[in-house]
């Protein structure tokens, strides 16, 4: 009882906030509607015309079809015109009710902090933003077919009770069946829509997973399981969908069926009205035209509901997503510093991903404006979550985090984040050009400093050598560079935001070593007069640091320099140890003090 309670509250709300936004259009769905009552009286007034057409051949009147048949063509014209209006009214307002859901939707997800996209797979919010979208747009655009019903229907049943009340009272006998069968499918139809569209977020979700990671696909031999797992997924999608259509499908013959049920005793019972002459032929030959006018509007009516049920569905779930809360928000009165001097200290932040998980424990430390500070530690021990609760892509659970003793919470995200640059690990550049890349979050960059950057980043040599230099489009992912120079464009482009505070993902791993010296270069001038937070993986490449902080366990257990690590004989030295003994050159020559 309460479950259906709450479907119907939840089914309500949709439906207002769907209503909300057709409103925003309701010029062009007034307009569409005008146009509907337009063409209803069109149509009512070609019945008429038919009417009095036939009465004027069987009376020998003939010259009343001189001026009857100039008039029907004026006014099938006129037909042509509103009807286009109503299409062109109702879908145009489809589209745009499409559109701002579409525009709301993805203005929301960038809003989202980065917990949200991992809750949802982005294949599935892709399907949100497309498919669902799709269903409400679609649905919209299908009321054309039947705005004009009511007033067909109305306006018809007015004509046909002026002509004969007990023939019209004997027809209208069929109209609860049509409506309880009506309701009927759409109830089902709308189930069915919700499970059909969550499929098809799951091939979505599929796909966008398994075509981005498609090196590893192939890597693996893994394309026929993968094909076999889509066909399975595509299948689970058309099986639902089939449920739906079937259900849709036997509206239209139902509804035929019992119309035609109720046009037959019309005209059994019209024949004996005739004979009684209470009814003349003609007026029988419109009362069934209008009757059928009337049965053509009911099927469309209850299509309109089945597509409703569908909107409903996909409204619903458009509307889960703009009712995710945006997690990490600015505080109303937080600031946005005219000027940094990248002063960063962590006063006992604690942190969990999950409530029941701990991952940081009572961290504090403080670096001072200039100073480069590196974590180190085991994998997993809690680096990349202390340098991502900076720019704040999670928020502390406890502590307090400072720039230049403002908490990170009373500053505008925008301000934090225009300060804070960051090279990650794994180098993310979007399709387009180079000079896109490097200018990216530094939009109106001079050429002059598009260029000083690069070479400064090492970058502009192997750019002067690609063919269209620095409008070279370096294609999705930026596959067609190597891992060097998409980290060297990376550079470039933290370089050219010029920040007060830097995070680096120490990236020179999985480099040969001449590229490794070039990048390394270039952070080392990154480096040079900013606040670095630098998460080590090869201890050689931060010997001269200002301060280490061994993490384990998500605790600081150690802290100092490279020497007072090393002499204090504790995990950053048995970690020294375990590199030297991996035989990573770089560490043999650097770690010998
Ligand atoms: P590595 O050197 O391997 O990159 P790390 O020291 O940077 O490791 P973190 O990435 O900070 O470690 O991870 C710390 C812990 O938090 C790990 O146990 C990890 O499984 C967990 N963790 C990291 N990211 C998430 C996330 N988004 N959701 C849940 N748990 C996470």
């Amino acid at each position: 009882m309460n479950k259906d309670v709450s479907v119907i509250t939840r089914k309500d709300a949709t439906q207002r906030r769907l209503l909300a936004y057709i409103w925003q259009f309701r010029l062009w769905i007034c307009l569409g509607l005008a146009s509907a009552l337009c063409a209803s009286l069109v149509t009512l007034s070609i019945a008429k015309m038919l009417q009095l057409a036939v009465k004027a051949v069987v009376e020998g009147n003939i010259s009343v079809l001189n001026w009857i048949v100039p008039l029907f063509l004026v006014v099938v014209s006129c037909n042509w015109v509103f009807t286009f209006g109503q299409s062109y009214c109702i879908a145009a307002a489809a589209q745009k009710v499409g559109m701002r859901l579409r525009n709301d939707l993805y203005a929301h997800m960038q809003k989202q902090a980065l917990s949200f996209f991992e809750r949802y797979k982005t294949g599935a919010l892709m399907a949100r933003i497309t498919n669902d979208v799709l269903y409400v747009q679609n649905g919209i655009s299908a009321v054309v077919d039947v705005v004009d019903a009511p007033f067909r229907i109305t306006g018809s049943l007015i004509v046909l009770t002026l002509i004969n009340p007990r023939l019209t009272l004997l027809s209208a006998l069929v109209l609860p069946f049509i409506g309880f069968f009506i309701t009927h499918v759409g109830r089902k139809v709308r189930t069915i829509a919700e499970r059909t569209q969550s499929r098809f977020a799951d091939v979505m979700g599929i796909m966008e997973e398994r075509l981005s990671g498609i090196r590893m696909v192939k890597a693996f031999g893994m394309e026929a399981q993968e094909i076999e797992r889509f066909y399975q997924a595509n299948a689970a999608t058309v099986r639902e969908a089939l449920r739906g259509v079937r259900r849709a499908a036997s509206l239209y013959p139902t509804i035929e069926i019992i119309g035609s049920i109720g046009v037959a005793v019309v005209l059994w019972v019209g024949g004996y009205e005739i004979a009684a002459k209470r009814l003349t032929a003609d007026s029988l030959l419109q009362f069934v035209f209008l009757l059928n006018v009337v049965a053509l509007a009911l099927k469309k009516v209850g299509s309109l509901n089945v597509r409703r049920q569908e909107v409903l569905a996909g409204a619903r779930r458009v509307f889960d997503i703009l009712n995710q809360e945006i997690e990490i928000r600015d505080a109303p009165d937080a600031v946005a510093p005219a000027t940094w001097s990248g002063r960063v200290e962590f006063q006992n932040v604690s942190f969990a991903y999950n409530p029941d998980r701990p991952v940081l424990d009572d961290v504090s430390f403080t670096i001072e404006p200039g100073q480069v500070v590196a974590l180190v530690g085991p994998s997993g021990a809690g680096k990349s979550t202390v340098a991502n609760l900076l720019p704040r892509f999670y928020e502390a659970t406890s502590g307090t985090i400072e720039i230049d003793g403002t908490d990170i919470r009373q500053i505008k995200q925008n301000a934090l984040r225009e300060h804070i640059g960051i090279v990650p690990q794994e180098t993310i550049l979007f399709s387009g050009s180079i000079r896109e890349n490097i200018t990216y979050g530094s939009a109106g960059a001079s050429e002059e400093a598009i260029q000083a950057t690069a070479r400064a980043a090492h970058a502009d040599e192997f750019i002067q050598d690609l063919p269209e230099k620095y409008d070279t489009l370096v294609g999705e992912r930026a596959t067609k560079l190597s891992v060097g120079q998409k980290q060297r464009v990376s550079i470039a482009r933290a370089l050219l935001k010029d920040p007060k505070i830097l995070i680096l993902d120490e990236a020179t791993s999985s480099l040969d070593a001449e590229s490794e010296s070039l990048v390394q270069e270039a952070l080392d001038i990154l480096m040079s007069s900013r606040t670095t937070l630098v998460i080590a993986h090869r201890l050689a490449t931060i010997r001269n640091a200002d301060l280490i902080l061994v993490l384990d366990q998500g605790r600081i257990v150690e802290r100092g320099t490279h020497q007072e690590l090393r002499q204090l004989g504790g995990l950053y030295a048995r970690l020294c140890e375990m590199q030297f003994e991996e035989g990573d050159p770089i560490p043999l020559m650097a770690l010998e003090d």
